[in-house]
C-alpha cells in the first residue's frame, strides 16, 4: 500500500553517518562492517531500494543542526552560523539527489497531487517525493532566515530538538517560549509554514498551542501512557492536537515504544519490543479521536539508531508494509489503514497547501 513516512533524517545520515542511501541497507550494512564510531554502524535501516520496495514514495525529510552554548552537553555546533552551514550542506544532498532522479522535492498541492498519482499508477521507480522539514530553529540565525529557508523549500519547523534552543526548549528540558521564539511562530504562520509540535517541552507545547494559529502536525510521537516521558504525549496533549486538526505520526525507535529501556543494554528481543508497539500507540490515538483521522506514519527510523533500537520484526524500512496487516486484525477497516498509510498526511496537506 502506498505509505506516507513523515519523519527521516535522510541527509543526516547521508552526510553525518556518511551513507550514500543509493546503495541498498545491505550494502550500507556491509560497507561499515568493523566501524564503531556510532553505536548503529552496520545496523541502519533505511535506503533509497528499501523506501521503494516498500511503497514508501513520499516521506518529510529533514534537515537538522544544533547549536549548543558553552557548557551545554549535547553534540551541537558552537554557532548559530555553523548550524546553518550544515543545514545548507544538507540541503544541497538533497539537491543533488533530485538531479539523479532519486528524490523529488514537493512544496505545492499541484506537484503533491501529480506525484501521488504516479506512485498510485505506474511502477516504483519514480523518484521518492519529499517535504522539506527542519528539526529545531537553532540553526535559523535570525528571524529573517525562516523566509530565506521557504523561498528554497522549507514546508515545516519543529522549533526544539533536545535540550535547550535558541527559539524553544525542548525534549528533557523545561521553560516558556522566548520573545524569539513567539516572533518565530508568527513569522511561521505569515508564509504558512507547518508546525511540528514533536519535541517541544510540555512548556513550550502549550505555548504554541495559544499562540500559533496556522496549521499543527506531530511528525513523530508516541504516547505518555506506555511510556511515561516528556518526549511523549499526554492524552491531554494528544486531545488538544485533534482538536487542531493534527496528524500525529508513530515512531519506531524502541525506547518509545516500551518502558524502562536502557540504551546500549536493552535489546528489542529482550523487552519483547514489535510493531505490535506502534499499533497500541496509533490505536491508543484514534480511541482518544474517536476516529482513524489523526494518526500516520513518522518512524524516525534511523534517526541516529538502527536495528539494534527498533521493533525486532522490522529488519528494513521496506518492513512499514507489514502494518496494514497488523491493523486489519485489530479490527481496523479499510478505510482506516489507508488513511493511517498516507490518506490523514495527504489530508492535512492539501488542506495546508490548498
Ligand atoms: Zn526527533
Amino acid at each position: 500500500m502506498f505509505t506516507i513516512d513523515a519523519h527521516l533524517d535522510l541527509s543526516m545520515n547521508a552526510m553525518e553517518w556518511n551513507r550514500d542511501l543509493r546503495k541498498t541497507v545491505f550494502e550500507l550494512r556491509e560497507s561499515e562492517a568493523g566501524l564503531n564510531d556510532k553505536p548503529d554502524r552496520a545496523k541502519g535501516t533505511v535506503a533509497f531500494p528499501e523506501l521503494r520496495k516498500g511503497n514508501i514514495g513520499l516521506v518529510v525529510a529533514t534537515q537538522i543542526a544544533r547549536y549548543v552554548a558553552t557548557g551545554n552537553p549535547l553534540p551541537g555546533w558552537h554557532s548559530p552560523q555553523q548550524a546553518w552551514a550544515q543545514t545548507q550542506a544538507q540541503l544541497a544532498w538533497y539537491k543533488s539527489m533530485e538531479e539523479c532522479g532519486e528524490m523529488k522535492m514537493i512544496t505545492t498541492v499541484n506537484a503533491l497531487n501529480e506525484h501521488i498519482d504516479a506512485w498510485m499508477n505506474d511502477d516504483k521507480q519514480k523518484p521518492v517525493g519529499y517535504i522539506l522539514s527542519l528539526e529545531g530553529a537553532d540553526s535559523l540565525v535570525d528571524i529573517s532566515y525562516i523566509e530565506r529557508a521557504y523561498n528554497y523549500g522549507l514546508r515545516a519547523i519543529g522549533p526544539a530538538h533536545y535540550g535547550p534552543g535558541r527559539y524553544a526548549n525542548g525534549t528533557d528540558a523545561t521553560g516558556h517560549l522566548n520573545e524569539d521564539g513567539k516572533t518565530l511562530l508568527k513569522e511561521m504562520e505569515r508564509l504558512n509554514i507547518i508546525l511540528d509540535t514533536t519535541h517541544l517541552c510540555d512548556d513550550a507545547f502549550w505555548d504554541a498551542m495559544n499562540l500559533f494559529h496556522g496549521h499543527v502536525w506531530a511528525s513523530h510521537n508516541n504516547c505518555r501512557k506506555f511510556v511515561n516521558h516528556n518526549r511523549q504525549y499526554s492524552d491531554e496533549q494528544i486531545k488538544v492536537l485533534i482538536e487542531r486538526g493534527a496528524v500525529i505520526g508513530g515512531a519506531f525507535d524502541a525506547w518509545m515504544l516500551v518502558p524502562g529501556w536502557k540504551r546500549g543494554i536493552s535489546t528489542p528481543q529482550s523487552t519483547h519490543c514489535n510493531m505490535e508497539k506502534v499499533i497500541d500507540n496509533i490505536d491508543h490515538i484514534c480511541q482518544l479521536a474517536g476516529n482513524a483521522l489523526h494518526v500516520g506514519i513518522g518512524s524516525d527510523l534511523d534517526g541516529a539508531f538502527g536495528k539494534e533500537q527498533c521493533p525486532y520484526d522490522l529488519e528494513t524500512i521496506a518492513d512499514l508494509d507489514k502494518i496494514p496487516s497488523l491493523l486489519l486484525q485489530r479490527g481496523y477497516s479499510n478505510p482506516d489503514i489507508e488513511n493511517i498509510m498516507h490518506g490523514n498526511w495527504l489530508r492535512f496537506l492539501r488542506k495546508a497547501w490548498g
